[in-house]
């Protein structure tokens, strides 16, 4: 079976009209590979503006969305009304999302089930801290948070699970192939073992964490290294190098 290969642009908060317009001009000039999948994220407000300009072969994520459709929750977007404008894609379970906003394990896992049940694709984020990676607890954390999310997924074709080690995100410090390697086999092996070898098989697994356009071509050669969540990187001439790392 081949996965194809995925590769995401987390613009954070991140931009402004003038500047992510300059940025999918890039874009939609860059000779990009149609042999991977393009998802580009930038902050609610730009999402329209973005989704519109963009080559009709890159998609468009939200970098959150809620547990419910509508309703008393002041500051919040509902996956449906990302479906509403357009939009395919939503990040979910992001560190910055669990460390800066308390987002807990059950939550993310809520909103997975939410998004998915609203027709969103998810892009669902676990990564382990240093001290855990040190303590040798990466797979215990990256398994309680991917538990926390399979519990509410029946169907895993819409979703990506984007491995990021926290040590790694915006830090300039990248795992190492090896380092990326051993996690996204032991995700694929827990995938076997707890859902289904037909759902390991095709489940997609990102990697991502101070990728750029120098180190990943070395990253996407590894076998369980499905494509690449980019956050900084993305924002850079040099996400189109990301982009056809895989060529
Ligand atoms: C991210 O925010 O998902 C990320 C991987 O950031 P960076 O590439 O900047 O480390």
């Amino acid at each position: 079976m081949t996965r194809k290969f995925i590769v995401g642009g987390n613009f954070k908060l991140n931009g402004s009209q003038s500047s992510l317009k300059t940025l999918v001009e890039g874009l939609n000039q860059g000779d990009l590979d149609s042999n991977v999948e393009i998802v580009v994220s930038p902050p609610f407000v730009y999402l329209d503006q973005v989704r519109k300009a963009v080559r009709k072969d890159v998609a468009v994520a939200g970098q959150n969305c809620y547990t419910k459709s509508s309703g008393a929750y002041t500051g919040e977007v509902a996956a449906e009304m990302l479906k509403d404008i357009g939009i395919e894609w939503v990040i979910l379970g992001h560190s910055e999302r669990r460390e800066i906003f308390k987002e807990t394990d059950e939550e993310i896992g809520l909103k997975v089930a939410h998004a998915l049940k609203a027709g969103l694709k998810v892009m669902a984020c676990v990564g382990e801290k240093l001290e855990e990676r040190e303590a040798d607890k990466t797979t215990d954390v990256v398994f309680r948070q991917l538990a926390a999310i399979a519990k509410h997924v029946s169907d895993w074709t819409n979703v990506v699970v984007a491995y990021e080690p926290v040590w790694a995100i915006g830090t300039g410090k990248v795992a190492t192939p090896d380092q990326a390697q051993e996690v996204h086999k032991a995700i694929r092996g827990w995938l076997k073992e707890k859902v289904s070898a037909e759902v390991a098989e095709a489940t997609r697994i990102m990697y991502g964490g101070s990728v750029n356009g120098g180190n990943a071509a070395t990253l996407a050669r590894e076998e369980d290294v499905d494509g690449f969540l980019v956050g900084g990187a993305s924002l850079k001439p040099e996400f189109v190098t990301i982009c056809n790392a895989k060529a």
